[in-house]
């Protein structure tokens, strides 16, 4: 048994028909930029989050950028993160010469805290970045209304939760990445909704965000060799849109099966001492890019060790706070720490979750992880 932490090469076995022609149309057509099947998709993707406008472009990490541009920020300006995330969080914001504020995560749902970001709102904040991890959505409500009561914009960082829901207190659900000023998603392979190589959109109700969004997604220009803003290239590939056409009308049904996985896994793994589940949250509706374990008897690295020795993959999500990582030591104090940050790099690890998991999988890596002493 081939046990892989995602199994990209049987998800599109199942769907081999259907990509391959896709695939071929589009190479045919040799309309491989801004050809008909990025605006198919970006009005389906549009429809499937229930949102006004959806603004493809290269990658996760480029619609971050894009949506600080969009903002026209000032130098200096603060922009609040949680320190537990992938870098790219924090990335585009140091780009432009805005200062990342990184505050601490809930010890439970790994999202960050909202009553640490309200602690460190100063007069120059200007937004905040909630970074629905794993899957799973950050307490938008709340967010919400601190930005509210602050003025600040909401950008969210949807790279991992692509399909989520946030379930307002007053009963209405929304997809994660609506619900903040703007919404930034991945199409990396891994995601909950991958392409075959790089992809990101940027989602806004807002439509004079949308439209700086898409101007600077396209060298500043509405009008061709026109440029009214300082822009860059950053395109979704035709070929892309092509295979996340195709993927979009499966995306639900991959949705369930990570669910129906994480489920199996948290049946049988329930009764570990040492290990602590992931925490639901009642607001949310996860989509479990990952299935994040937290080991608790100070073993995650000889467990990971021992699993990788019985051909288990498994891995950590974040080793280090963003605090710690060598590039970003000038956003934060000598000997900045955050509590939960530190405890959930040193106890974190990832189980394998995809869409072609099997209770027959599962079982081999749960049965591994019980009898480890
Ligand atoms: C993947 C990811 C990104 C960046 O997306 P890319 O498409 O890889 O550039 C940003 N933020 C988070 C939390 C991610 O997981």
């Amino acid at each position: 048994m081939n046990i892989q932490m995602v199994d990209l090469k049987g998800q599109y076995l199942k769907i081999k028909e259907e990509i391959d022609l896709a695939l071929l149309e589009c190479i045919e057509s040799t309309n491989y930029i801004k050809g008909p099947q990025v605006k198919t998709f970006e009005e389906h993707l549009t429809n499937y989050l229930d949102t006004s406008c959806a603004i493809t472009c290269a990658n996760g990490t480029d619609a971050l950028q894009i949506a600080f541009m969009a903002l026209e920020l000032n130098q200096g300006d603060e922009v609040i993160v949680p320190a537990f995330t992938y870098v790219a969080t924090a990335e585009a914001i140091a780009l432009l010469k805005l200062v990342p504020v990184m505050v601490d995560v809930d010890k439970e749902t790994f999202n960050i805290s909202v009553d640490e970001i309200e602690k460190a709102i100063t007069s120059k904040t200007k937004a905040i970045v909630p970074v629905h991890l794993y899957g799973q959505s950050s307490d938008m409500e709340a967010i919400m209304k601190l930005a509210g009561k602050y003025g600040l914009f909401v950008i969210e960082d949807n790279a991992q939760a692509l399909g989520a829901e946030y379930k307002f207190s007053d009963g209405t659900i929304k997809k994660t990445g609506t619900i903040g000023h703007i919404g930034c998603h991945s199409f990396f392979p891994t995601k909950n909704l991958g392409c075959f190589g790089d992809g990101g959109a940027i989602t806004t109700n807002d439509p004079d965000l949308a439209e700086r969004c898409r101007m600077i997604s396209t060298h500043g220009q509405k009008r061709k060799y026109y440029h009214e803003l300082i822009g860059c290239n950053s395109r979704l590939d035709s070929i892309h849109a092509a295979v996340l056409e195709v993927k979009l009308k499966y995306l639900d049904k991959y949705i369930a099966i990570r669910q129906k996985a994480a489920e199996y896994y948290y049946k049988n793994l329930c009764d570990i001492p040492w290990v602590t589940l992931p925490h639901k949250a009642d607001y949310a509706v996860h989509s479990f890019n990952q299935f994040t374990l937290k080991v608790n008897n100070n073993k995650r690295d000889e467990l990971q060790q021992y699993l990788k020795e019985k051909d288990i993959p498994s891995i950590i999500y974040y080793p280090l706070p963003l605090y710690k990582q060598p590039a970003f030591q000038q956003y934060s104090p000598v000997n900045f720490t955050l509590e939960n940050t530190e405890v959930l790099c040193n106890s974190v690890l990832s189980l394998p979750m995809h869409t072609e998991l099997t209770e027959e999988i599962q079982d081999k890596i749960i049965h591994t992880i019980k009898a480890f002493q």
